[in-house]
């Protein structure tokens, strides 16, 4: 990884980027993957780079729609594994959520090195690997376990493609994304669309678990049901004109 100075204005940005290049070196990340995060990063300049209010939101009625599954699963694909392993591990721990890795473009040997470094970062079992059951999608890119995303009730996607997402809410899922474009066919197919960094997002959604474990049923769906998504992706797109509205002002 090459070095980056402590004290540089873009850190944080930056080791994110260093993370996904490793990710392709090791062989865990797609070399699509990076265009995705160049694409990511763009909208992530556009909020400011941290956590809106309505990202918090969603990431909160996320965490108690997980609770509150019958049959949850956290979909890691490339990206993700590269960027927060050991915070996928610690989400699935505490929302009792299995992790499945699901790959669109998929090969054995890639879905089993992010098995082997999902495991290196403590998890105990990881779903992905059977590939018994199949989305209503050309080619690998419809491959799941049928014990993990197939027969889900509540599906974490970070970083999803849009078709895969429409698949899975066309099942009657309840699909939670995260992807930093509010304008993706991916945030506008989802139940709870989380417009926020992979990074922060699943620190804070693990934050949230902690809190919201001590509340009940009622107390859970309440949040639930109060939750309205498109106020969610409109909140996200304004936050970027106010953004660029100020820019333009300076
Ligand atoms: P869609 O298929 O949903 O229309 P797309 O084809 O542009 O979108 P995909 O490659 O299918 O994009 O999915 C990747 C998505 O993840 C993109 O919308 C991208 O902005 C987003 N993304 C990339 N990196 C991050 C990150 N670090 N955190 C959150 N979102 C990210
Ligand atoms: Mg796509």
């Amino acid at each position: 990884m090459s070095e980056i100075p402590k004290d540089h204005p873009r850190y944080a940005s930056l080791l994110t980027r260093e993370k996904i290049v490793e990710g392709v070196e090791i062989g865990i990340t797609s070399q699509q993957g990076l265009v995705a995060q160049g694409r990511g990063e763009c909208f992530d300049y556009l909020t400011g780079e941290q956590t809106t209010a309505s990202a918090f939101l969603a990431e909160k009625v996320s965490v108690a729609m997980l609770l509150l599954a019958e049959r949850p699963v956290l979909s890691v694909n490339g990206n993700a594994a590269a960027l927060v392993p050991d915070s996928l591990v610690k989400l699935s721990d505490v929302t009792g959520a299995p992790l499945e890795v699901n790959l669109f473009h998929r090969t054995e040997e890639r879905v089993n090195r992010i098995i082997d470094h999902l495991k290196d970062n403590g998890a105990s079992e990881v779903l992905g690997s059977k590939a018994d059951a199949r989305l209503e999608l050309q080619h690998s890119r419809g491959i799941v376990d049928s014990e993990g995303i197939y027969n889900a009730d509540v599906v974490l996607v970070p970083l999803e493609d849009g078709d895969r997402c429409q698949a899975l809410v066309d099942m009657g899922k309840s699909v939670i994304t995260i992807d930093l474009n509010p304008l993706s066919r991916t945030s506008r197919t989802a139940t709870v669309t989380i417009v926020d960094n992979v990074v922060r997002a699943v620190d804070n959604m693990i934050d949230l678990s902690s809190e919201l474990k001590g509340l009940d049923e009622a107390e859970l769906r309440k949040i639930v049901n109060d939750y309205d998504n498109s106020r969610t992706l409109s909140d996200a797109v304004r936050q970027m004109i106010r953004k660029l509205e100020e820019l333009s002002d300076t």
